[in-house]
């Protein structure tokens, strides 16, 4: 109906537990909650137009952090809730929205793009595997899984995305139409729509990186051409350490020094040797997904067995004790896991 402006407005919760998130949300007074976003009536398009804080082919760009989905329990979320309304008395509308996820950040070859999966760019999960679709609250008319497409239906409609367990910058991007007759208002992107780019960067924050350098204690495993993870070294600090304080023993001991073969992935999440995007214990580092784990050759660096890393004698029973390790096996013929929560 003329006379009236609509503004678009769009916000995203977190999912519970998420800390980061979730002091955001705290820091906004509940009265900004919503993020204002205009549509005006015919009568003001030209005023619009002419104003530049109103200005066309505006998106809406935004980075947010997630943690990937662990192998077990529920997955983690992105949630989105998108209305329109009425800029003049807050009264939500009916718009057209369509929101969709477009695929992993380019270039695409890059591990901060790709989370250090140099394989199957065109697979790459963008969606956990047990929903495989986004969820809408609404009526959502397209059968395409990765895409939402409805109406608000004069309320806050929610979109959910349940974030796949591989680590990867997912983009997702959301497009609302107002009604017909009424118009764009603030941050359009055209005279009728407004237009959002979600960058969802999933990945565990803060794992550092262990080189091996030739005064260290360790060595790594030799980094082959082709290889599909070629930066599996990346841990917690606390995984660090403590990899320098048992190789340094087992150095000591033994005038060798033990050959690191895998820790987990620059932003973790699942490691699929397999290349497959799944994990079980017979293909995968099933565990190697938060940065708490390291796998050491069966071989040290001369070529010698590490002989289950000599875990009974004293100076190495107190080096895994200082280092705090929860869990530790020696796989006959095998690798030795380590793992430092
Ligand atoms: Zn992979
Ligand atoms: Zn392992």
């Amino acid at each position: 109906m003329a006379g009236c402006l609509v503004t678009i407005a769009d916000e995203f919760r977190t999912t519970p537990g998420h800390s980061a998130a979730r002091a955001v949300i705290a820091k906004k007074p509940q009265a900004m909650r919503t993020i204002a976003r205009g549509f005006v009536l015919p009568f003001l398009t030209a005023l619009c137009v002419a104003q530049p804080a109103f200005g066309l082919g505006y998106v809406e760009e935004r980075i947010i952090f997630k943690e990937p989905s662990l192998p077990k329990g529920d997955p983690v979320k992105d949630e989105r809730y998108i209305s329109c309304y009425d800029i003049y008395t807050l009264r939500l509308q009916n718009c057209s929205l369509t929101r969709q996820i477009t695929g992993i950040k380019d270039p695409r070859t890059s591990p901060f793009n790709n989370g250090g999966h140099n394989h199957g760019f065109d697979s790459h999960p963008l969606i956990h595997p047990a929903s495989g679709a986004l969820q809408f609250s609404g009526t959502d008319t397209d059968p395409a899984p990765l895409v939402v497409r409805g109406q608000t239906q004069n309320t806050e409609v929610k979109v959910t995305h349940p974030l796949p367990r591989v680590a990867g910058k997912i983009m997702v991007e959301s497009t609302l139409i107002s009604p017909p007759r009424w118009f764009c208002a603030a941050r359009c992107f055209t005279l009728n729509s407004w237009k959002d780019k979600d960058t969802i960067d999933v990945g565990m924050r803060g794992l550092v990186a262990l080189f091996a350098a030739p005064s260290d204690d360790f060595v790594f495993k030799p980094s082959l051409a082709g290889d599909t993870h070629p930066q599996a070294n990346y841990g917690t600090e606390r995984l660090v350490d403590a990899a320098r304080i048992i190789s340094k023993v087992y150095r000591e001991k033994t005038n060798r020094k033990p050959r690191i073969t895998d820790m987990s992935l620059p932003k973790g999440g699942m490691f699929d040797l397999n290349n497959q995007w799944f994990v079980d214990k017979n293909n995968g580092h099933v565990s190697h997904h938060t940065g708490n784990d390291v796998d050491f050759s069966a071989l040290d660096d001369g070529g010698q067995s590490i002989n289950c890393f000599l875990e009974s004698t004293r100076k190495m029973k107190d080096a895994f004790g200082k280092t705090k390790a929860t869990f530790k096996q020696c796989y006959k013929n095998g690798h030795y896991h380590i793992r430092f929560p």
